[in-house]
């Protein structure tokens, strides 16, 4: 399968790429993976955008399209893809048309995945991780509680909710990412290649898919 991914932060779409490749061995890829995956391995594209992403700055788009353009003829793509955060506006999504067709490689469709708002918010709202920075272990305070309330049951360590996993925070994260997806949802919807897929959970998504690709 060939897809793009979209999906707010906590609607499971790790959850969702994860389930997806195993049905026939297509690969997840995400631009910072691709990114770190270019600077370690020292090509001339990875050296350019090491240089930006050391300074701060955000690596053009341009350096991310020959990224991705090499990226997508490696061996293991294929048997597909799904793209995950990527691409980001519309600029990108122009840009990746004009690839994929120069590699005359046809797109199934662009998942969209939509998780009720109160499902995302229990979700990441009752996360909770340990303070530790050389630990990090993560709790649900409903599905996955520590043994001693607060207290880490691998180090001992206070247990805290995250400052960006606050419900204010969540909202917010919500807000902005509907608001700079909203347009990218308009856009595949125009090219026909929109699939919208309300859930509640991983599996039902992963249905949806297999469905509409007859898989
Ligand atoms: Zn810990």
């Amino acid at each position: 399968m060939k897809l793009i991914l979209l999906g707010a932060p906590g609607a499971g779409k790790g959850t969702v790429a994860k389930l997806l490749t195993a049905i026939d061995g297509s690969v997840q890829i995400s631009t910072g993976d691709i990114l770190r995956g270019a600077v370690q391995s020292g090509t001339d594209l990875g050296r350019e955008a090491e240089g930006y992403m050391k300074r701060g700055d955000l690596v053009p788009d341009a350096l991310i399209m020959g990224i991705m353009e090499k990226r997508l003829q490696e061996p293991d793509c294929e048997k597909g893809f799904l793209l995950d955060g990527f691409p980001r506006t519309i600029p990108q999504a122009e840009a990746l048309r004009e690839l994929l067709a120069r590699l005359d490689i046809t797109l199934d469709m662009a998942v969209n995945i939509d998780v009720p708002r109160e499902i995302i918010l229990d979700r990441l709202c009752t996360r909770r991780t340990c303070e530790n920075s050389d630990c990090q272990a993560i709790y649900n305070v409903k599905s996955n509680p520590p043994r001693e309330e607060g207290v880490c049951d691998k180090c001992g360590s206070p247990v805290v909710q995250r400052e960006d996993e606050t419900e204010e925070a969540i909202s917010h994260r919500l807000a902005t990412y509907n608001e700079k997806t909203a347009p990218l949802i308009g856009f595949y919807e125009k090219e026909g290649l929109l699939l919208t897929i309300e859930a509640v959970n991983s599996e039902a998504v992963v249905n949806g898919v297999r469905e509409k690709l007859g898989l």
